[in-house]
């Protein structure tokens, strides 16, 4: 039975009640959020000691990193230092985005050793697996994208993106060329290159009711893919990318019905006005499924700082009711993530979600910001790294930069220091000058 057929007979599971814990909510509100599709608990019945995390309305944003092979650059150790990198930065979930190596295996060792959601793309296994056998991605089939997400729900993962929103209608209105960047959705690309070479409908379209069978048996979350999500600003909110969403809405609905939890994954490159707009039609049309995000980046011009441009997407994002953000770093649009990279996403990522869950006025959120400013003014700093987002960081520049004089500052101002100066001129024993 998965977390929503429990939920919708009224039944709270275990997970529940820990994931309602972890968010300082009770597990009766969470009950009754997942039952009505607002709110998903990603967690396969095969994947052993996952943490049970929710994701959707009233719950923490949260904070997706991916990590994965490529076909130029293929090192397992690399991939597992970068999930251990991510857990330790607190992501709260992960892709495997794998498409160099044996992808069977390599999913299962980071399955393995992996105590917080994982999701998979399993279109990039059925190309990638063609590509081996010397075929075509033109030679996809139904028979195969059946058996590649059996072999993804049985190994474990607890989510999986779902391409089945690129139609042969949207294809066909792309021959206008209207769009700078076209497809950029690795995925999205491999469908519209097969149903222009075939002429036919989507196979991840045709068999979906199968797709759903799976999922009802293992409890796979379904992430809807926005195959056709725009790639640049100039792209953003057209006719392409709002016919996918149509067809989404439309998918939810089958597969909630079913009984299978579904997010819905979105854009992209959207311009920093569009964000609250792109939100409201996401959440009208998909009856409030949870809404995954890549950043959205609201400028094109920041390689090598493209974290920065997702994070500003992201916290608006989430300020106006996304749920879920998927990280980028420094290295989007120019390499594969190294394990630093992949750091710094988590966290640029999370003070994304964190300002967002302020302005949402998520239970807590803002008192770690008050507990914060008491450590600064008390100039507490053992306190400030402890609450810092990044520890590490925080100490490592605070320490690198000792003050000549008074220990009781820092660099920055240093007798100048202007909490203290302030903390003198308020307390009880100051004397005022004689002016
Ligand atoms: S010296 Fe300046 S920056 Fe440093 S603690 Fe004091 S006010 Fe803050």
């Amino acid at each position: 039975m998965t977390q929503l057929i429990s939920a919708r007979n009224g039944i709270i599971t275990p997970q529940m009640q820990a994931s309602a814990a972890a968010e300082n909510i009770d597990a009766e509100t969470l009950r009754k959020r997942i039952a009505e599709g607002v709110a998903v608990l990603p967690m396969n019945i095969k994947h052993e000691n996952c943490r049970a995390t929710g994701i959707g309305f009233g719950l923490k944003t949260k904070v997706n990193a991916n990590i994965g092979t490529s076909r130029e650059h293929c090192f397992l150790e690399e991939e597992i230092k970068k999930l251990e990198v991510s857990i330790e930065a607190g992501a709260d979930t992960v892709m495997d985005l794998s498409t160099g190596g044996n992808l069977d295996e390599i999913r299962k060792i980071l399955i393995s050793r992996c105590p917080i959601p994982l999701g998979s793309v399993p279109i990039y296994q059925c190309v990638v697996d063609l590509m081996n056998e010397g075929k075509s991605a033109a030679e996809l089939d139904e028979a195969r994208i059946i058996d590649t997400v059996h072999r993804h729900a049985e190994s474990g993962v607890d989510f999986i993106t779902i391409h089945s929103g690129v139609t042969k209608r949207a294809v066909q209105k792309m021959a206008r060329k209207t769009r700078i960047m076209d497809v950029v959705s690795r995925g999205g690309s491999f469908l519209v290159s097969w149903i222009r070479a075939h002429g036919k409908e989507n196979p991840f379209y045709t068999c979906y009711d199968k797709l759903i069978e799976i999922a009802l048996e293992y409890d796979v979350t379904f992430s809807l893919g926005d195959g056709l999500r725009p790639g640049c600003l100039h792209d953003a909110s057209d006719d392409l990318q709002f016919d996918e969403l149509l067809v989404l809405g439309e998918l939810r609905d089958r597969a909630v019905e079913a009984g299978v939890q579904v997010m819905i994954e979105g854009p992209g490159h959207v311009p920093l006005a569009d964000v609250q707009s792109n939100i409201a039609l996401q959440k009208t049309i998909c009856k409030g499924a949870p809404f995954y995000v890549l950043g959205p980046l609201v400028t094109d011009v920041a390689p090598g700082y493209d974290h920065i441009a997702g994070a500003i997407g992201g916290a608006i994002a989430a300020a106006y009711g996304a749920d879920f953000l998927c990280f980028l770093t420094p290295s989007e649009h120019l390499r594969l993530p190294t394990v630093e990279d992949t750091r710094e996403g988590v966290i640029a990522t999370r003070l994304a979600a964190h300002a967002g869950d302020i302005a949402k006025g998520i239970a807590g959120a803002r008192q770690w910001d008050d507990e914060m400013s008491r450590a600064r003014r008390n100039r507490d700093w053992e306190k400030m790294y402890q609450l810092a987002l990044d520890p590490k960081r925080a100490k490592q520049y605070h320490t690198s930069a000792p003050p000549a004089g008074d220990k009781d500052v820092c660099t920055m101002c240093g007798d100048l220091c202007s909490i203290k100066q302030a903390e003198k001129a308020l307390s009880k024993t100051f004397e005022a000058p004689t002016l």
